[in-house]
């Protein structure tokens, strides 16, 4: 199973992928919004890693539940909010360790969260076009344990971000485009696949 160990690497990994990619995400809601997701999301998991190394979290769910404060507090947007409650809910799932199964709860769980806050169904052009068919994945990847499911949960949020290029928006800034949305990746889409390929790697 994985541990604080996991989730802590986890946050520090999507630290460094999100200060990596943060030009990319500002170009992504260039396009299509107001050209602040990366510097919104840098911002926030800087602070994230920051608040842990104040701490000595004992589990993954200690650790998710700073992340979810601290973003619901630095990411501002609509980003913000929809991440904090994600991961709000995804410590509860978490719990002490995370098994097959418990990858599962936690991706439903956020799931779960973002769609309570943000009211998009999937092929509405945002971040739940990542999170939904990673949560479905790691579903059918769970029996073999905790690290397949995330892999399987990483691949499928990178392949649903790509697939959110053609779509038109139709919730957040980017549906005030219409039809011009289109042609674009969603911005948030992309940073969950990020943050989901990070916490494969820190599983491996
Ligand atoms: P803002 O649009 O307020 O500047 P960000 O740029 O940080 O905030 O985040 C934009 C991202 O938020 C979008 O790319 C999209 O993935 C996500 N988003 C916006 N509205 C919603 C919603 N209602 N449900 C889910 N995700 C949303
Ligand atoms: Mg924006
Ligand atoms: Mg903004």
């Amino acid at each position: 199973t994985l541990g604080h160990a996991w989730a802590l690497d986890w946050m520090e990994r999507a630290r460094a992928a999100v200060s990596a990619e943060r030009i990319a995400l500002i170009d992504l809601d260039r396009a299509i919004g107001d050209g602040d997701h990366g510097e919104n999301m840098d911002r926030g998991f800087t602070a994230v890693t920051a608040k842990l190394a104040t701490q000595a979290p004992g589990s993954p769910g200690e650790v998710l539940k700073t992340a979810a404060t601290t973003l619901m507090s630095t990411v501002g947007g609509a980003a913000g909010p929809l991440y904090g409650t994600a991961f709000l809910r995804a410590s509860k799932a978490a719990g002490d360790a995370v098994d097959g199964d418990g990858v599962v709860a936690l991706l439903d769980a956020a799931v779960e969260g973002i769609q309570a806050r943000g009211k998009a169904e999937p092929g509405e052009k945002t971040m739940v076009d990542a999170w939904v068919p990673a949560a479905r994945a790691a579903r059918e990847a769970a029996a073999d344990g905790p690290v397949a499911a995330l892999r399987a949960a990483a691949e499928a949020a990178a392949t649903g971000a790509a697939e959110t290029e053609p779509m038109v928006a139709t919730k957040g800034r980017a549906s005030y485009l219409g039809q011009r949305s289109a042609g674009h990746r969603d911005p948030g889409a992309q940073s969950t696949a990020l943050l989901l390929q990070a916490a494969a790697e820190a599983a491996e």
